[in-house]
């Protein structure tokens, strides 16, 4: 096996366009699992480390530009006001020693139904920049993953930065495991509240072949916050718009019956955390009020 360890960006691309066959490293958590596990032995280990643009993240006016390399740590200490969904996500992720390593273009890489960053990318909502050394590309998130642990890069593109919208309203993040830490989820359910535009997105982890969106259930709920005037009066959310969003983000899955969990369970999880995580986000919303107007 042979490491290339290219020094900047630039040589990165040239490495990965001589070399599509090469697998690039940058914390390891997967990659190195699976090499020593024998599930894969490349060629070529492309070693992302020493490329500094990687490892940096800026906040602008509206996004958060991540490298793909910034760590789940440093989400959780340094990125939690602008990108509290995904802050949350990566304290659930493993344990500290692997949070210290791993980052969110990793788990794009593995792309596994159960990556912890996905939920709340989806929710966020993020685009992915992708370049090869033909030019780059944004990726939507809903159209990155393309099925079980595959997504949408070509064998020469490299992920450069993940923009995220910074949080204009409240997120939450909620995983099913057997254990509190160094666990991968059963199931996952992440929502963000968009007040701006008055909008609820999704995310669903571990429930269907790729993480996707709850779709029905965001839209019947945009619908019954619109009609209700929810968003002006701050009311408390009804319980039969909490069931019905619930039960639109459980018919959302398309989960299997696996070690970790049935099909049936993780359905009815998905529904709990859908209820759960909007009560909490309504909860914050209507107790900052920041953006309430008229609320009674
Ligand atoms: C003990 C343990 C516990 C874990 N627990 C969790 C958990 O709770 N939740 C969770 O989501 N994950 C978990 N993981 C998996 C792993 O930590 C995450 O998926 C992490 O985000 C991977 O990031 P990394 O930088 O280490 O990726 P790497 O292992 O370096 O790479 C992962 C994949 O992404 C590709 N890749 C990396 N960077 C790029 C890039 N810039 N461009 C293109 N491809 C790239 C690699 O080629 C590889 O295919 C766990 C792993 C271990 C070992």
């Amino acid at each position: 096996m042979d490491f290339l360890r290219p020094a900047s960006w630039e040589e990165a691309l040239a490495a990965k366009a001589e070399h599509p066959t090469a697998v690039p490293i940058a914390g390891g958590t997967d990659v190195m699992v699976e090499i020593n596990f024998d599930h894969r032995r490349p060629e070529y280990l492309l070693d992302l480390n020493r490329v500094e643009l990687l490892r940096d993240w800026e906040a602008g006016e509206e996004n958060v530009r991540l490298g793909a390399s910034v760590t789940y740590t440093q989400i959780m200490e340094q990125l939690r006001a602008e990108l509290p969904g995904l802050a949350l996500a990566s304290h659930t992720v493993a344990s500290p020693q692997i949070r210290n390593r791993g980052g969110v273009g990793g788990n794009l890489g593995t792309a596994s139904p159960a990556g912890d960053a996905h939920p709340a990318l989806l929710a966020a909502g993020a685009e992915v920049e992708v370049e090869s050394v033909r030019g780059s590309r944004f990726i939507p998130i809903d159209e990155f993953y393309t099925g079980v642990k595959r997504n949408a890069l070509q064998p020469d593109e490299l992920i450069k930065t993940v923009h995220i919208k910074k949080a204009d309203g409240p997120q939450q993040y909620s995983k099913v495991g057997t254990r509190n830490a160094m666990v991968i989820a059963v199931c996952a359910f992440g929502l963000a509240l968009h007040p701006e535009t008055r909008t609820v997105r999704t995310g669903i982890g571990s429930a269907a072949p790729t993480p996707v969106r709850a779709k029905e259930a965001e839209e019947f709920l945009n619908a019954a916050l619109e009609e209700g005037g929810f968003w002006d009066n701050g009311k408390i959310i009804t319980p039969s718009i909490a069931k019905q969003f619930a039960d639109l983000a459980s018919a959302a899955c398309n989960p299997i019956d696996d070690v970790r969990g049935t099909a049936r369970y993780r359905r009815h999880a998905v529904g709990i955390m859908a209820r759960r995580t909007l009560g909490w986000t309504w909860e914050q919303y209507r107790s900052t009020g920041a953006t309430l107007e008229g609320a009674a």
